[in-house]
């Protein structure tokens, strides 16, 4: 070999050294990437956990703080509204009822017709975007919904038989925080959910609405004002008399329950039965040093437009999972090079929203190709390796299932309030001695578009359920889901509150 030949092959030898320790380099500095984004899924399971003993204390915080609101007004985080509802529907009532649902983005109109024995012979529903300049103008949006309301009204009596009653009657569903007067009146304390109508707060929101029916020549009797959870209630327990208490869990998360009139301190002497009484808990408000928080919740509450509020439903409900499940995401990716560049998607709040992560988490291809879609096309970032994309599965998972159980630990929080959870004397499934006593069958009944469409989210809620209670109580709690209940149990509750058939209908909670 030439002085030549020497020189080339040293030149090749030392050519594929170098390229060589390129290769090596970067997977060293891959591997230094994925163990970083390791790291940040170990952090997140961490500071999700959720083990039984945590939940029990959660359950026990959520109970001290139910008695908390009851006994003062202000005296906890959970505003235990007070809704003046006495009595349920039994499954007798009878004859066409109306209801109006506004809570959200939509709103809608129902005709129910009842026939007794707890048969909904047909129920009719019309439903209506809002329309957004509408949010920010009081007397126009009650115009608007009077209008609506008419319209419906003649369309249904035109086409079915005429209503037989001389007045019609409406159950009216306002999902947004009320200060009750009465089961049929109320203020509105204050709008959320992008509605803004300054000159509407303090104001009575049935007034309101009757005043626009009778500009419209609707003869129509406001007979109810509720918000949804009372709804779902009045549905559950129309189905089911062992209904005490209902869920909401969709967009945002709340609860009500029947409860006793003497435990209701902060409202003694102002009541004139002793019959029992449903009590809006606002729980998405509820806050404990037990729940398990991390960094990403306290950046999503910092950025938020109510932080310090709704701490329980920041953490629960279908509005925020999404944007938890980004936060990490992001994080992952300026923490290494896994995702490649940062993309700027990952910066946007909410773009990642909740039915996408449930498609993620639920994603049973064996490539994951809908992980690999959602974050192509969401969050613009492309080719995602497979462990990659299954690291992206178990942060759906982590944060998903932090959210039902601590909806579930919320739910036996509610059944030890009441003596319900199996651990409150006589209700127990056992005595202390382990002889077995008779514990009451308890139903709840469920609504929202997360615990109604997001398998794993039930399957973990259940889960919690069971854990949390017992295989000896568990059996007993029941939980139902309802559909349209915010809609259909107001129509109910107008025909149990009905001056007709009040004292047909009546069925005061007895506790
Ligand atoms: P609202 O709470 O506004 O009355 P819903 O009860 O229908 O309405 O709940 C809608 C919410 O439920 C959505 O905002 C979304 O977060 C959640 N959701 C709906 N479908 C799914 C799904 N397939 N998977 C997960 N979450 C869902
Ligand atoms: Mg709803």
């Amino acid at each position: 070999m030439g002085k030549v030949g020497v020189a080339l092959a040293a030149g090749c030898a030392a050519a594929a050294c170098v390229v060589a320790a390129v290769m090596v380099g970067r997977s060293v500095r891959r591997r230094r990437g994925w163990r970083r984004v390791v790291r940040v899924l170990e952090e997140l399971e961490e500071g999700c956990a959720t083990t039984v003993g945590r939940l029990r204390q959660v359950v026990d915080a959520m109970a001290v703080e139910m008695h908390a609101g009851l006994a003062s007004e202000g005296g906890s985080k959970l505003k235990m509204l007070l809704t003046y509802v006495h009595d349920l529907p039994t499954g007798n009532e009878k004859g066409i009822y109306y209801a109006l649902d506004l809570g959200g983005t939509n709103f809608r109109v129902l005709r129910v017709k009842l026939g007794g024995q707890r048969c909904i012979i047909e129920h009719d529903v019309d439903l209506q975007p809002i329309p957004q300049h509408l949010m920010t103008s009081s007397s126009e949006l009650f115009d608007f919904i009077a209008t609506s309301l008419k319209d419906f009204v003649e369309r249904e009596e035109n086409i079915s038989e005429p209503s037989q009653r001389e007045r019609r009657e409406l159950g009216f569903t306002f999902s947004f925080p009320v200060k009750q007067t009465s089961s049929s009146s109320g203020t509105l304390m204050k709008w959320t959910k992008g509605f803004s109508i300054e000159d509407a707060v303090g104001r009575d929101v049935s007034q309101c609405l009757q005043e626009a029916l009778s500009r419209k020549g609707l003869d129509m009797q406001v007979t109810v004002l509720i918000n949804d959870t009372v709804g779902t209630l009045a549905l559950g327990h129309y189905h089911d008399e062992d209904t005490v208490a209902a869920v909401i869990i969709g967009t945002g998360t709340n609860a009500c329950y029947l409860e006793r009139a003497d435990a209701i301190i902060k409202c003694q002497g102002l009541l004139t039965t002793s019959a029992g009484m449903v009590i809006n808990m606002e729980w998405g408000n509820f806050w404990s040093s037990h729940l398990p928080r991390t960094p990403y919740d306290a950046e999503l509450d910092a950025d938020s437009p109510n932080p310090n509020d709704q701490g329980f439903e920041k953490m629960i409900s279908g509005m925020y999972l999404g944007d938890i499940v980004r936060r990490v995401i992001l994080r992952m990716s300026q923490e290494s090079d896994v995702f490649g560049p940062v993309s700027s998607k990952l910066h946007e709040p909410f773009i990642l929203r909740t039915p996408m992560v449930a498609a993620m988490h639920e994603d049973d291809s064996s490539n994951l190709n809908e992980v690999a879609q959602i974050l192509k096309d969401t969050l613009e970032i492309p080719d995602v390796p497979l462990n990659v994309r299954k690291l992206v599965v178990k942060v759906c998972d982590v944060v998903t299932r932090r959210a039902a159980r601590l909806a579930a630990a919320g739910i036996v929080g509610i059944l030890k309030k009441i003596g319900r959870d199996g651990n409150s004397g006589m209700t127990g499934g056992k005595t202390k001695g382990g002889s077995r006593i008779k514990m009451r069958r308890t139903v709840v009944a469920v609504e929202g578009g997360l615990y109604a469409n997001y398998t794993m989210f039930r399957e973990y809620l259940n889960e919690a359920m069971r854990q949390i209670l017992g295989e000896d109580v568990a059996p007993y709690v029941i939980l139902n889901v309802t559909n349209d209940g915010s809609g259909i149990g107001a129509a109910l509750l107008a025909a149990s509150h009905s001056a007709s058939t009040i004292t047909e209908n009546t069925n005061f909670i007895v506790i």
